[in-house]
């Protein structure tokens, strides 16, 4: 994002080959070097780019920051040693039938081959600046807010807000099209989240995931986690509930294995497995 003189990057992808396109593309569209990175938390595919933002100072909360000192580095550590079985993936690929599993499967499978390629000269540069709750970048063109009310998706998620624009990149928080993961979250805050988001009045929201779509994404993602956690609560066994296909309003998002692992997930932590 542009902010006058200053030029601020959400999210650095999970390879250092999308950052640099990403990097380009700034660079080309403000003809200056990219002054801030974000990392929305600390998921692998938000922070692998870091290490092409030289120049940049990077910012998260105090969170994100631990949790990629810790687990991030230690992630990385196990790719490296035991990079993803491309084979394997590409076998089932073939195997598999059903158009929007396939589609999904493609995705995956071409980004996994990335993330391998990356691997050997991967490193994960740490931010350079913690936050708490709020900080704010006050350019000449617009002002943004980048915000934390906990964790929603992640232990912790931050996400950015341009006031004047209603305007806000919400991380993985909102996703849009996309089956939001929710195993390394807690779905009661995520809700609790999604309210205070909704208090915003945004028209526009970039997701974490997705495609840009307007402040009906915040409502949906709530039913979305709403009625998953009811389908889970209802569910006489594990297997039943696994047995229930997606409904019909996210059918067609991407990312459809992610719909079961959320049941799952949901089912283990009603029943404290
Ligand atoms: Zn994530």
């Amino acid at each position: 994002m542009d902010l006058g003189e200053q030029t601020l990057i959400f999210d650095t992808f999970n390879t250092p080959q999308a950052a640099l396109s990403l990097r380009s593309a700034a660079e080309q569209l403000t003809g200056r070097k990219v002054t801030y990175v974000i990392n929305s938390h600390h998921h692998s595919d938000h922070i692998w780019g870091n290490q092409v933002f030289e120049d940049a100072t990077i910012f998260a909360t105090d969170s994100t920051f631990d949790l990629m000192r810790t687990k991030g580095v230690a992630r990385l550590e196990r790719m490296r040693s035991q990079p993803m079985p491309l084979e394997k993936l590409e076998e089932a690929l073939e195997q598999e039938q059903d158009p929007v599993q396939r589609k999904d499967l493609e995705l995956y499978v071409d980004e996994m081959r990335q993330v391998n390629m990356a691997l050997p000269n991967l490193t994960l540069r740490l931010p350079d600046v913690t936050f708490e709750r709020r900080l704010a970048f006050a350019g000449s063109k617009r002002t943004a807010v980048l915000l934390t009310f906990g964790g929603a998706h992640s232990p912790s998620d931050a996400f950015l807000y341009f006031p004047e624009e209603a305007l806000a990149f919400m991380s993985d928080i909102v996703q849009i099209g996309f089956h939001p993961s929710m195993g390394d979250g807690n779905p009661d805050e995520w809700l609790r989240i999604l309210a205070k988001v909704e208090a915003l009045q945004l028209s526009t929201i970039v997701p974490g995931h997705g495609v840009i779509g307007t402040g009906e994404a915040v409502g949906i993602m709530g039913q979305y986690i709403q009625l998953l956690q009811q389908m889970a609560y209802a569910a006489p066994s594990l297997d039943e509930l696994l047995a229930i296909d997606a409904p019909a309003f996210c059918a067609s998002w991407q990312a459809s294995p992610v719909f079961k692992e959320n049941l799952h997930f949901l089912y283990n932590r009603i029943h404290n497995l």
